[in-house]
């Protein structure tokens, strides 16, 4: 959820059968706070596959594409930054209790101070290497402070690195991490330019919650906070799909709140035609996640602006049908519970949305079939 309201709108979600991507940004902004500026930090541009962040022009509204650079237009609140951490926020993820003592990495050899971070693990060590290698993100530790977690009241965040039997989230994100980054390539190659979208060089702050099991994960500023027991980490592929929603909420920030103000009126249609009414919204839910004793999670009240629910929801359900198809399959991916079919071919508004999001973050791509 979003980087404006401080607490955790997100969180506030008490997950349901199927899971349900609690992403808040309550504790991200809290966090955020407490190490100001550091969070994206980045200076320098990287070698890092996507200079797509930089990429501010395309994060303009896309009713109005050339406002962004006339003098009449606001400026991007958030552009993103090239895509690279610097060392000095990288070595506060990776020891945010403070530097160990007689440690004899040099500032920025961020290789050493990871290595160090993990040397009780060499298995997460060497998969804390590999995705700072491959991809730039760092993996370190949330802080510990105390989520407010709306109804559910206060939640106490607690830093748990992801070693020994937690190591298992750490390989599910650096393989999520692999294959986003595999889809979203493929996708900025048919695009023919650089995606407005950044997948990659995420600062990661692993976290556990005490006596919960929830928020599952949260997005802000560049960074996702991870629940080591979060209720949505059942699987490989229940990780990837709550990445790929934090992932975008981190770049519908950086284009000022793209799902508010451009996906914002088809969601609320949406929301006033069916309320919370399942069988009504099952035609528009990108995915299946329920909130329980709720609705869909695109699409619940009281949860922040669903817009950004739905809009995060949408580009997860994006980003499958685009990697069903690369992976040379002709009908859409079964997805149980969600829409049916291809998503774009559900009731109106499902295809101006499709086509919206499209636009706006990966140039117009879609490799999914036509309708009928
Ligand atoms: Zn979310």
């Amino acid at each position: 959820m979003r980087a404006r309201a401080p607490s955790a709108a997100r969180a506030a979600v008490a997950c349901a059968l199927a899971c349900l991507v609690a992403c808040s940004s309550g504790g991200g902004e809290e966090s955020l706070a407490r190490a100001p500026g550091a969070s994206v930090a980045a200076s320098a541009a990287a070698p890092l596959t996507s200079p797509s962040s930089a990429v501010a022009p395309s994060a303009a509204p896309s009713a109005a594409p050339s406002a962004a650079a006339s003098a009449g237009a606001p400026p991007p609140i958030a552009e993103p930054p090239a895509p690279r951490i610097s060392a000095e926020r990288a070595r506060e993820l990776l020891f945010p209790e403070g530097l160990p003592a007689g440690a004899s990495c040099a500032p920025d050899e961020l290789r050493c101070w990871i290595a160090l971070r993990y040397e009780a693990d060499p298995k997460a060590r060497e998969l804390a290497l590999e995705m700072y290698a491959e991809l730039g993100d760092v993996v370190g530790l949330e802080r510990a402070h105390a989520m407010d977690g709306g109804f559910r009241g206060s939640i106490r965040i607690v830093p748990e690195l992801p070693i020994g039997p937690h190591r298992k989230h750490l390989q599910a994100i650096a393989e999520a991490q692999r294959a986003s980054a595999r889809v979203y390539a493929e996708l900025e190659r048919r695009a023919g330019s650089a995606l407005p979208y950044r997948q990659r060089a995420l600062g990661w702050r692993f976290f556990r919650s005490v006596g919960r099991t929830t928020p599952s994960a949260y997005a802000g500023g560049w960074e996702v906070g991870f629940n080591v027991s979060g209720s949505l980490h059942s699987s490989p592929e229940a990780v990837l799909e709550t990445i790929v929603h934090e992932v975008f909420h981190l770049n519908d920030q950086a284009h000022r709140s793209w799902s508010r103000r451009v996906l914002g009126p088809l969601s609320d249609a949406i929301v006033a035609r069916c309320g919370t009414r399942i069988d009504c919204l099952r035609p528009h839910a990108p995915m299946k996640t329920l909130v329980r004793g709720g609705t869909y999670y695109a699409f619940q009240p009281d949860n922040g602006d669903s817009a950004h629910e739905y809009a995060a929801e949408l580009a997860t359900r994006y980003f499958l049908e685009q990697r069903h198809a690369l992976e040379g399959h002709d009908a859409p991916p079964p997805l149980p519970g969600a829409a049916p079919g291809r998503y774009k071919c559900g009731p109106a508004p499902n295809a101006e949305a499709w086509r919206l999001l499209a636009e706006e973050f990966f140039g117009g791509v879609d490799l999914t079939g036509p309708c009928g």
